[in-house]
């Protein structure tokens, strides 16, 4: 099933896309009356079937796709985002060969322990919605596709061989992130979390209908294809992210994990391609669907 938060009729909704993409239908969701369930989107969903209650009945008749305005799935995460990092091999060789970390040494393939860090939740915006640039904080914004995890059913410890059962969802998700605050501030926070630096989206995609262990993840910048990979090739896959973070902190749902992302970004290249007014970043996840952004 593909879960879909939208805009109809001067209201956010949340609902179920048809097999044929073409079409969703509202489902009947508790009152949305106060500002958390307005901006809750499917976090409202997740939090019900968390609860252990059936998929509620839809609540009005099916609309065409091309009549509401797709808003991110989750259009504020209840917390930070937990992001991985270089977690695809290209990507963290790249990564190395930039020096924006000096001489510290990307993972090898063999680390234990996946790099992790985090994004705020109002980053995020939704599909279509502009990344701007935020003017003389950075010359050095960058794109980075990824595949996102949504977490259904919370816990703490969680093995590997379990993750899968506490996962909701996948969507698309565009780790922006400025370059050089990253580097002048050591820590990733600041460079990751600028307004609007979280494209989400178009909907989640359960289990039931995607495997996100072996799926292709692409991103163009205008017409050129920067990055192409498979799932296949991440370091640490969703089970053993969701151990490794679940090992530290509970998970609860509607967390979102971004897995990080496949080698081709912008500072990657000589010269670097950073991000520029007038682009428009498109991420494709095979089995998800696409993810487009301007930039402005
Ligand atoms: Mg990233």
């Amino acid at each position: 099933m593909r879960i879909a938060t939208y805009w109809w009729g001067g209201r956010r909704h949340v609902g179920r896309v048809s097999p044929d993409g073409r079409s969703v239908t509202p489902l009947a969701l508790a009152d949305d009356r106060t500002d958390r369930s307005r901006e809750s989107g499917a976090l409202s969903l997740i939090e019900w079937l968390a609860d252990g209650r059936p998929l509620p009945p839809a609540s009005g008749a099916a609309l065409p796709l091309s009549a509401v305005k797709l808003d991110a799935p989750l259009p504020r995460p209840r917390r930070n985002i937990f992001c991985a990092g270089l977690n695809y091999r290209a990507h963290a060789k790249e990564w190395a060969a930039s020096g924006i970390e000096g001489p510290r040494s990307a993972p090898s393939p063999d680390a234990e322990h996946p790099v992790i860090f985090s994004k705020v939740p109002e980053c995020v915006i939704a599909p279509g919605e502009a990344i701007r640039l935020p003017g003389a904080v950075s010359s050095a914004v960058d794109y980075e596709a990824e595949l996102a995890v949504v977490i259904g059913k919370g816990g703490r410890a969680i093995s590997r061989s379990r993750a899968l059962e506490h996962v909701f969802g996948y969507t698309a998700f565009n780790d922006v992130t400025a370059r050089d605050v990253q580097k002048r501030h050591k820590q990733f926070l600041l460079g990751k979390s600028i307004d609007t630096f979280g494209p989400m989206g178009p909907w989640i995609v359960t289990p039931d209908e995607f495997d996100a262990s072996a799926t292709r993840v692409r991103c163009w910048v205008n017409d050129e294809l920067r990055q192409e990979a498979s799932t296949r090739d991440l370091i640490f896959d969703v089970p053993a992210l969701i151990e490794s973070i679940s090992a530290a902190v509970s998970l609860v749902p509607g967390d979102v994990i971004a897995t990080g992302t496949p080698g081709g970004v912008g500072i990657g290249f000589d010269p670097p391609k950073f991000l520029k007014s007038g682009d428009r970043v498109r991420i494709e996840i095979d089995g998800i669907g696409v993810l487009e952004n301007p930039v402005r």
